[in-house]
Formats: structure tokens, sequence, C-alpha cells
């Protein structure tokens, strides 16, 4: 996984498919880079995943590999906060799998709607 070409379509990532609409997800907004979707298992009453089409494992190596894509990510995570009238906000970026990461193509999690504690678990 740690020398899969990085920016290429992976015909195993879940996320890529999300993008090609091979598995369906509740789209909230999309540019041209980008795709922001309703989190299956929401962990807040508002939780969006904000991801770029192009496949990168994580947001370190999307922020090396393509800069400008990954501010694109993080400007997207705002628009949805704004369309969401979200007010504050949480933006999260699971990195391995100690710290939570399940699909490996990087995402922003961006959760409100309710009060956040900090430190997070
Ligand atoms: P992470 O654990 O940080 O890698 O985040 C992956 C997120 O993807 C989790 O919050 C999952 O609930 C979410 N997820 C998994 N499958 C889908 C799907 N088909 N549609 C939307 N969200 C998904
Ligand atoms: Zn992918």
């Amino acid at each position: 996984m740690a020398d899969e070409p990085q920016g290429e379509r992976q015909a195993d990532c879940l996320f890529c498919k999300i993008v090609t609409r091979e598995v369906p997800a509740t789209v909230v907004r999309e540019t041209e880079t980008t795709i922001a979707f309703r989190d299956i298992n929401p962990q807040a009453p508002i939780h969006v995943l904000v991801i770029p089409k192009a496949h990168h494992r994580d947001a370190a190596t999307l922020a090396t590999a393509a800069p400008q894509l990954a501010a694109d990510v993080l400007r997207e995570a705002g628009e949805v906060a704004a369309e969401e009238k979200m007010e504050s906000y949480r933006m999260v970026f699971n990195t391995g799998s100690g710290a939570g990461q399940t699909v490996f193509h990087a995402h922003a999690h961006v959760l409100g709607g309710r009060g956040m504690q900090w430190p997070p678990g």
C-alpha cells in the first residue's frame, strides 16, 4: 500500500468507487477535483466526508503530492459547513489504522450539529 501510485484510481478503493458512482453515496457537493458525501455511519447530527477525486492514501501524502488539491479539500470542507449552517464544526483526518483510519483514500471528516469535547478519544 505504501508504494501504490499516488493520484491514480485504485480498483479496490471504496472511495474511488464513490467517485465513479460504482458505489452509491449521498453527495452534497461536487467540484472538478473533489466530492463531498454523507458518512454512512454518522458520529454527529451532521457528518460529511470531503475527498479528492484523485486517490492519495492520507492527508499528508495528498498535501505533499498535490498541495492545491489538499487546499481544495479544505476549502470544500468550509463550503459544506457553510451550506449546513454550522458556525462551529470539527474537521478530522484520521491517519493510520492506529488513529482509526479505515479507508486509505484521503478524506476530511466534517462533523457538527452538536457540542464537541476535547481531547478527542
Ligand atoms: P476513517 O475511519 O477515518 O478511514 O473514515 C472512513 C469513514 O467512511 C467512516 O466514518 C465510515 O463510516 C465511512 N464510510 C464507509 N463506507 C462508506 C460509504 N459506503 N458511504 C459513506 N461513508 C462510508
Ligand atoms: Zn481511492
